[in-house]
């Protein structure tokens, strides 16, 4: 199915939540970058993170870059969905209120999170589909991480090992989406999204 056609038939479905996830330097961001730019009916959560904005990234399109003091108050009022330490080192978190007010408008909704989030979601909303990325091969995920040599050598070690675990994890998942060419793998992911909407609407 071409990406406007799985669009034709999100729309036509009711919306469901998706999570997204997969190893370190797989394309999850890229892939839902893609998703964003090309299929404005799928909502795609803006999440919240402690770390530094990377240069090009901008605050309230890519990450809502907060301190720690106001991750604090997120967390104490009950503000995220579900929120995790990424790579031993900054927290990230999905705030809540968007998805909830996402999922009542009927739009299909996107989060792009690590294992630990998506393992979160699973216990808080168990029937949202749940879609691994991969990569063609182990050795390809790590020239992507080299290739985007935005870590420090100790970071990418890091990186690395949280890899391992995260690889072992896609029986967990309801689908698995490999991403070898971004486009490709986004038209996958949005037919996926559509056929969860669809079989809801027979149901
Ligand atoms: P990066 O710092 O490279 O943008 O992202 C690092 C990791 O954080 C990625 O694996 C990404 O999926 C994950 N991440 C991004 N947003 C969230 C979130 O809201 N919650 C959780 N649990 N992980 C997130």
């Amino acid at each position: 199915m071409s990406l406007n056609s799985a669009e034709q038939a999100l729309s036509s479905g009711r919306s469901r939540l998706t999570v997204l996830a997969g190893p370190t330097a797989v394309g999850k961001g890229t892939v839902s970058a893609y998703i964003r730019d090309t299929c404005p009916e799928v909502w795609i959560s803006v999440s919240v993170t402690t770390r530094p904005p990377r240069p090009g990234e901008t605050d309230g399109v890519h990450y809502r870059f907060v301190d720690d003091a106001r991750f604090d108050q997120l967390i104490a009022a009950d503000e995220l969905l579900e929120w995790a330490v990424v790579h031993g080192s900054a927290r990230y978190g999905t705030p809540r209120e968007p998805v909830e007010k996402a999922l009542r408008e009927g739009r299909p909704a996107l989060l792009e999170i690590d294992l630990q989030g998506a393992r979160q979601v699973k216990e808080s909303m168990p029937e949202a589909l749940f879609v691994f990325l991969a990569p063609p091969s182990w050795e390809e995920l790590v020239r992507r991480l080299d290739e985007r040599g935005t870590e420090t050598e100790e970071e990418r070690v890091r990186r690395l090992e949280t890899a391992v675990v995260e690889m072992a994890a896609e029986q967990e998942f309801d689908e698995t989406v490999v991403n070898t060419e971004v486009s490709a793998a986004a038209a996958q992911l949005v037919t996926l999204m559509s056929s969860a909407a669809s079989e809801r609407d027979l149901t």
